[in-house]
Parts: C-alpha cells; structure tokens; sequence
C-alpha cells in the first residue's frame, strides 16, 4: 500500500535520510521509532508530499507520488490525514471550524452541513458539545484530539501521526493510543505513527522500523524489535535501564 524505495533526503550537503526503504500493508498500524532528530517526521513529510525526495520513490497504491504534478498531489493528498507535531489548530477559529476548515476553503457547503460532519468527528474522538469553543479553552489532550478529529473529517485511506503523545499525561496519552487502534479496527485506516514513546509503540504497533541518524536499523514486530541483537537497536530499547 504505502512503499517507500531507497529514499535519500539531503538539506544542502546533510544527508538526512540514507537509503531508507520499507513497505506498510493496507491496514496496518506501522510505527516509526528512533531519538530526535532521526529523520521521523522527515519521512512522513515525504509520504505526504510535503518534501521531494533527493533521491528515491514513493509509491502509494502504486501510484508513484514523487512524480505527481502538484496539482495532482493534492488531489491525492485527500486520501491522507496528517496528525502535526505541533498540533497546528488555528486559534481564532472555533472547534468546529478547525474540523471542517477543508471543507469551509474548499466546498460551497454549507455550514450546517459543515457542522454535522465536525460534530461527527468529534463524536469519534469522544468529544461532545465543544463545537463553539475556541483552542484556548481546551486542553492539550482535547486539542491532540480536535487535530485527530480534523485529520480524519475528509474520510482517509491513511493516517499519518507526528508524535501523537508527546506532551501528553499517561492517561491521556493512552486515550489517544486506544484511538489510533480503534481508527484502524473500525474504518481500516492505514496508520504510520511517529513517536519517542517506546511503550505506547509497543502497544499499538503490528510492526515497528527503528530509524538512527537516517538509517533503519531494524523492522519487524514489536516482539522482533525487542529480540533485535542490534546494538544500537538495544541501546535506543534499554536507554533508561
Ligand atoms: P524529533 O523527534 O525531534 O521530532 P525527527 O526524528 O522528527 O526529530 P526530523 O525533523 O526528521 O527529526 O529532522 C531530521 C534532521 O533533519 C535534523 O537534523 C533536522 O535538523 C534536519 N532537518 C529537518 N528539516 C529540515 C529543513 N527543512 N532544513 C534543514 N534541515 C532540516
Ligand atoms: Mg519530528
């Protein structure tokens, strides 16, 4: 579904990403671990189209996507919510106009009919009645969740989800992680999922790649990953032993 060929990503002469090459299967929640400044959130922006790869493919139902033209690409970029690191609500817009900004820049809708898919959205992410409040009055796990809700508003094929956690008290953090799961059981929602958070990885993950300094070093499952005789892999696992 999701096959990601011999990507190399230079930033001037940095070699940012090295050669990274894997395969995610329809339906599956595939997680991409490793410290910061790895190259995770660089990969998912090259899924997405965001970055053009230096050198290398990406193929989405094999369709070829770093050969798109833009306005293709954003045709197919529909297909693809995009959870950001940093959250990215747009703090003078309501709840429910954060959800259906797509749909409020880009269709005659209406806005009720607008407001009927937010709601339902949200209803989703198990939030009730904040349509009309604003970002500020939230809190970090509900906002986390207003940018699920806003992901997922145009129906996508794939989720993909920038440190979805991070910030996050356990509680909430294991809230978000039963989402991501649901997501995928209910609607079949490809899921890549970037994270630090080594035990919500090895709870939601079928399979996990571990990325170091633009390198996959490992892929497998969760029970592979921590079998893994890899050293750096072992460290990266063990590192608050
Ligand atoms: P974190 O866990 O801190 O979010 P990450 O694994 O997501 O880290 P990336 O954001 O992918 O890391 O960055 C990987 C490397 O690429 C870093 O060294 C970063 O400085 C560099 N980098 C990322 N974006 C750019 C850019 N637009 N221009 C130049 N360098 C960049
Ligand atoms: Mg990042």
């Amino acid at each position: 579904k999701i096959k990601v060929e011999n990507l190399v990503k230079k930033f001037d002469y940095r070699e940012v990403l090295k050669n990274v090459s894997f395969e995610i299967y329809e339906g599956e929640i595939f997680v991409i671990i490793g410290g910061s400044g790895s190259g995770k959130s660089t990969v998912l922006k090259h899924i997405i189209g965001l970055l053009k790869p230096t050198s290398g493919k990406i193929y989405i139902n094999s369709v070829d996507i770093t050969s798109l033209k833009d306005i293709e690409l954003i045709e197919f970029r529909k297909k693809i919510g995009y959870l950001f690191q940093e959250g990215a609500l747009f703090d003078s817009l309501k709840v429910w106009e954060n959800v259906g900004f797509y749909f409020l820049e880009n269709t005659k809708m209406s806005e009720e009919e607008i407001r009927n898919i937010a709601k339902s959205k949200l209803a989703l992410v198990g939030l009730n009645g904040i349509e009309d409040l604003y970002p500020s009055q939230l809190s970090g796990g509900m906002r986390k969740r207003v940018s699920l809700a806003r992901a997922i508003a145009y129906n996508p094929e794939i989720i993909l989800y920038d440190e979805p956690t991070s910030g996050l008290d356990p509680v909430t953090s294991a809230m978000i992680d039963n989402l991501i799961v649901d997501l995928r059981n209910n609607l079949n929602i490809t899921s890549v999922v970037v994270t630090h958070d080594l035990e919500s990885a090895f709870s939601i993950a079928d399979r996990i790649a571990f990325i170091h300094k633009g390198v996959i070093y490992a892929i497998g499952t969760p029970e592979e990953i921590k079998n893994s005789k890899d050293p750096v892999v072992q460290q990266f696992i063990n590192r608050r032993a």
